[in-house]
């Protein structure tokens, strides 16, 4: 990838993901180009990116916001931007031919249809929106290897492994890969103790700054549970050679286990634009703009076995990869519902983890066999959940 300049579309520019994105990029003019981006409602956000960016299209998922920002790039003399709504726009764009990099970088669900399109045209597909993965699976990974789609882990951890299998990423001697977590927010406190924990408090991590859904996962540790099922899915692998190990300081960002009796360990400041670089200039390296790490100043690196008895989402989620089929996507789509739920306030914090057994419970593992299985699997467990929850409003 040295010599030719990549077209870059970034879904999701303005979120968390989406401008450590743009931070990268911006020192390396040079090598990318950005030729679309797309958000949800921010419009201003997105003016913003318009102006450094230069975009040739814009999508706002919701049409009123792409009205509202044809007016304000008008306004200020860029009319030549392409500026569309709907999802199918998001889907068009991510498949245009004209685009060689997608960096799918939306919010939940919402994703997967965008993601598919990228990875379905063959694109190099970066991919921090792990709910599509979890989804999807194996099914996701069948359409890559189809299409020829070069497809690198954002999420830490997965970056972290896939720097640390050999380069054809060959799993035939790793014994285990070991996920760290930093435990979030709440850790070391006992679940009952968390009824009354606010959004906000929910929000606060020790360690990264993200946006609300992951940090509300990383709160609960759903989302270490949604990373196994993801780099099960990602390096196809069985979910029961994953282990989960708690390492508070976010220094090591996984580690693989070889039958030998070595581990490879990927360290870095934890700073999501180091995987970004990685997997944007990937296979060779550029710089990050992430500071360095001074182990000599931490110190100390500390790792301990999470207590699976005190954190209900965790082991529902080991649950749910170990059953396959729809129960990983029955999972996150309740989880997706239950935190929406919570960050408005509708629902305690530890409802979470019962609005999520409930649908569980409710529904029958069946097989995922194509895109249209998947979404109606989503729609019906959304559905489940929605009901789970009128029993625990508050
Ligand atoms: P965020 O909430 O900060 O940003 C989400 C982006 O998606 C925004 O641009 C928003 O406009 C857009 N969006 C939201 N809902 C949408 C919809 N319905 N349709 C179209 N666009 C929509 O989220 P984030 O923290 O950047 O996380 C993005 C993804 O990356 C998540 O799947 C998360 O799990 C994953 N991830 C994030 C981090 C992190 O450090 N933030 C780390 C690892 C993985
Ligand atoms: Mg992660």
């Amino acid at each position: 990838m040295t010599d030719t300049k990549q077209s870059l579309v970034i879904l999701g520019s303005t979120g968390s993901v989406g401008q450590s994105t743009l931070k990268v990029i911006q020192l390396h003019p040079e090598k990318y180009d950005v030729v679309g981006l797309t958000a949800n409602t921010n419009v201003n956000d997105m003016l913003a990116q318009c102006r450094q960016f230069k975009p040739q299209t814009v999508v706002m998922t919701e049409a009123q916001s792409a009205a509202e920002l044809s007016l304000l790039l008008a306004q200020h003399g860029m009319s030549d931007i392409t500026v569309e709504s709907g999802a199918d726009a998001l889907t068009k764009l991510a498949a245009e031919s004209a685009v060689s990099t997608v960096m799918s970088a939306i919010v939940g669900a919402a994703g997967l249809e965008p993601t598919l399109a990228a990875v379905r045209a063959g694109k190099r597909v970066l991919i921090a929106n792990k709910e599509p993965l979890v989804m999807t699976g194996d099914l996701f990974m069948r359409e890559a290897e189809a299409s020829g789609a070069v497809i690198l882990p954002i999420d830490s951890e997965h970056n972290a492994i896939f720097q640390c299998l050999p380069e054809d990423q060959s799993q035939r001697a790793v014994r285990k890969i070991h996920l760290t977590a930093s435990g979030g927010p709440f850790r070391g406190r006992p679940w009952s103790d968390l009824q009354n924990i606010t959004p906000d408090q929910a929000c606060a991590h020790p360690n990264w700054s993200m946006g609300r859904k992951i940090s509300v996962d990383s709160a609960t540790m759903m989302n270490k549970g949604l990373e196994l099922i993801e780099a099960a899915a990602l390096f196809q692998i069985s979910a029961r050679k994953v282990e989960i190990l708690i390492h508070p300081q976010s220094i090591i960002h996984s580690m693989v286990e070889y039958v030998d009796g070595s581990f490879l360990a990927q360290l870095g400041a934890p700073d999501m634009c180091i995987p970004i670089a990685h997997a944007l200039a990937w296979p060779d390296r550029i710089r990050s703009g992430a500071e360095t790490l001074d182990l000599a100043a931490i110190a100390q690196l500390d790792f301990h076995t999470p207590d699976m008895t005190n954190l209900p989402c965790l082991r529902l989620a080991r649950e749910a990869a170990d059953a396959g089929q729809s129960a990983p996507a029955i999972l996150n789509a309740a989880n997706e519902v239950a935190v929406d739920a919570f960050l408005q306030k509708k629902i305690r914090f530890t409802d979470i983890a019962s609005v999520v057994a409930d649908t569980l419970t409710a529904m029958p593992v069946t097989p995922v066999n194509s895109l249209e299985n998947v979404l109606n699997i989503d729609n019906e467990a959304r559905r489940v959940a929605c009901a789970s929850l009128e029993s625990r409003l508050i």
